[in-house]
C-alpha cells in the first residue's frame, strides 16, 4: 500500500457467475499497490452471481457489494455505485473483462497530472461481431448530430472520474442517468488512454438491439430538443410545400382554365398518407419527451437496495 489517497472501482455486475473470480484475478494484483475498495453492484442477477460476490466480500473488507431489489439497469448501478464511494477517484469498468484492467495504472497517472476525467477509449473493436461494429459506429456517429454536449466517441463506460465530478453527478436531481452524456456535460477538463477492447469473458451480453436502441433514444432525448425541432421543421416544410400544391393547382383551374380537376386521386391519396406519416412521427417525438416529464414529475426512487455488504 503505497498510495496516500483512496480508489474506488465500481462493477456493475448482472448475471456474470462465471466472471466474478477471473475479474477480481486479473483486478486484485494491479490496484494492489493503491488503498481501494472494490465495489460490485448486483443489478438483479438471477444466477449464483450474488453468491460468488459473497464468497469474496467475506475475505475481505475492501470488497463490497450492493445488491438490487430487481434489474435496474446498467447505468442505475453504475448511479448506485457512484452514491456509494468513498475514493479520491473513481474507477468503473464492465465485469466481464472487456474493459482491461491492465490500463487502470495509466488512468491515475493522468489523474494525478490533473485530469478530472480520464476515459478509456476503444482504439481496436477487432473482437466485436460486425453487428456491434456497425451499431457502435452508428450510435456515436449519430449521438452527436443530435446532442447539444458533444459526447465523446468511441468511450463507454469504462472511465475514471475525480472525487469532484461524482459529487457533481450525485448532485445531479434527474431521475433518467445517460451518464456518458452526463459526464461530458459538467466539462471538466479530461484525458484519455487507449485500449483495444477484449472480448467477453464468459456468458453473453446483455445488450440486445432492442435495449441498444432504448439507450440511444434516451441519450438523444436527455440531451437534445433538436428532435423537437426537427418535427416543428418537418411540419412547416410539409405545410408550405401543400400550400404550393394548392396554389399551383388553383390558379391553372380558374385562372387558366386548363389542368385536370377529377383524376387527381393520386396525388390526393399520396399526400394524405405523406402527411399521415409525418404527423404520427412528430407526434411519436413529442410523446417521447412527454414521457420523460413524467418519468421525472413521478420522482420514483432511481434504485431499490436489497442488501449491502461491507458498506
Ligand atoms: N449490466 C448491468 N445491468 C444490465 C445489463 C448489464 O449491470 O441490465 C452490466 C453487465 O454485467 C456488465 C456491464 O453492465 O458488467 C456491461 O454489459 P454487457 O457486457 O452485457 O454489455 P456490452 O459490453 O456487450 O456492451
Ligand atoms: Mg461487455
Amino acid at each position: 500500500m503505497s498510495s496516500n489517497f483512496l480508489i474506488s472501482i465500481v462493477i456493475p455486475v448482472y448475471n456474470e457467475e462465471k466472471n466474478i473470480k477471473p475479474l477480481l484475478q486479473t483486478l486484485l494484483p494491479i490496484i494492489k499497490l493503491y488503498q481501494y475498495e472494490v465495489i460490485f453492484v448486483d443489478d438483479g442477477s438471477s444466477d449464483k452471481t450474488v453468491e460468488n460476490i459473497k464468497k469474496e466480500t467475506a475475505k475481505s473488507q475492501n470488497i463490497k457489494l450492493i445488491s438490487f431489489q430487481r434489474n435496474f439497469g446498467h447505468q442505475m448501478a453504475l448511479t448506485a455505485g457512484y452514491e456509494h464511494t468513498s475514493g479520491d477517484c473513481v474507477i468503473t469498468l464492465d465485469a466481464d473483462l472487456q474493459d482491461p484492467p491492465d490500463i487502470i495504472p495509466q488512468l491515475i497517472e493522468k489523474w494525478q497530472k490533473g485530469a478530472k476525467i480520464v476515459y478509456a477509449k476503444r482504439e481496436k473493436r477487432d473482437v466485436d461481431d460486425s453487428f456491434k461494429k456497425i451499431t457502435a459506429g452508428l450510435f456515436y456517429k449519430y449521438i452527436n448530430f443530435f446532442s447539444d454536449t458533444p459526447i465523446p466517441k468511441e468511450v463507454g463506460d469504462f472511465r475514471l472520474l475525480d472525487k469532484d465530478v461524482v459529487k457533481f453527478l450525485n448532485g445531479l436531481p434527474e431521475q433518467s442517468r445517460f451518464l456518458r452524456g452526463l459526464t461530458a456535460w459538467g466539462g471538466f477538463p479530461a484525458e484519455y488512454v487507449k485500449f483495444s477492447r477484449e472480448k467477453r469473458r464468459a456468458g453473453q451480453t446483455h445488450y440486445t438491439l432492442s435495449k441498444m436502441l432504448n439507450f440511444a433514444l434516451e441519450g438523444i432525448t436527455s440531451f437534445s430538443i433538436k428532435p423537437l425541432r426537427l418535427a416543428t421543421y418537418l411540419g412547416f416544410i410539409t405545410s408550405a410545400f401543400s400550400i404550393l400544391v394548392i396554389l399551383f393547382k388553383s390558379i391553372q383551374h380558374f385562372i387558366f382554365n386548363q389542368g385536370d380537376w377529377l383524376p387527381g386521386w393520386a396525388s390526393l391519396f399520396f399526400s394524405i398518407v405523406f402527411l399521415g406519416g409525418v404527423q404520427l412521427i412528430t407526434i411519436g417525438i413529442i410523446g417521447e419527451y412527454v414521457g420523460k416529464i413524467y418519468q421525472e414529475v413521478q420522482n420514483r426512487p432511481k434504485y431499490l437496495i436489497k442488501e449491502k455488504i461491507n458498506l
